[in-house]
């Protein structure tokens, strides 16, 4: 597959605007990988998507309580077929990683891209998404320079354990 990016979205994908975002502060030097499934394990849904944009049910499920009230999204999301739904233009700062620090600076939305991969800490992912998200960090290396790869537990370490023990980074071009 072949990405392009014009106005900082990614072309043909599909392209919700999240209100949970804001203007950036600091140029994008960081990327950012989380997984996300709701409820965890549960693919096959667009509950994620619903959570970007303030509209997942939180009585749907008894675990989506403790999301009630959360403003958060990520820029991207790759579904389990490689399929992507864009959020927040890049540009822009989307509120995908709360309190967080990366080599010593906070607020680590403000510099980087937020990446969710649908799938769960206590899975593998599928070659299609390893496929894109290779496709993706290229293709947003070109567009806005050098970026480090981290995973949103590396830069949250006390609160958060995404994407988890079976995100292979031997797969990925960082
Ligand atoms: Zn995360």
């Amino acid at each position: 597959m072949s990405l392009s990016i014009k106005n900082h979205l990614i072309e043909g994908a599909d392209y919700f605007l999240s209100p949970n975002q804001s203007d950036r502060s600091e140029n994008i030097d960081l990327v950012v990988i989380h997984c996300i499934s709701l409820p965890e394990g549960s693919f096959n849904n667009d509950n994620p998507t619903k959570l970007f944009l303030n509209e997942l049910d939180f009585e749907k499920h008894d675990s989506f309580k403790s999301l009630e009230g959360l403003k958060v999204s990520a820029h991207i999301l790759i579904e389990r077929n490689g399929s992507l739904i864009q959020f927040v233009p890049f540009n822009k700062c989307a509120w995908h990683a709360g309190q967080s620090n990366y080599a010593g600076r906070d607020r680590c939305n403000e510099f980087s891209i937020g990446i969710e991969l649908k799938g769960s800490i206590k899975e593998e992912f599928t070659n299609d998404q390893y496929s894109v998200l290779n496709d993706l960090l290229d293709l947003l290396k070109k567009e806005y320079g050098d970026m480090d790869v981290v995973g949103h537990s590396e830069i949250a370490p006390n609160r958060k354990n995404d994407p988890g023990p079976y995100f292979n980074w031997d797969l990925i071009n960082a």
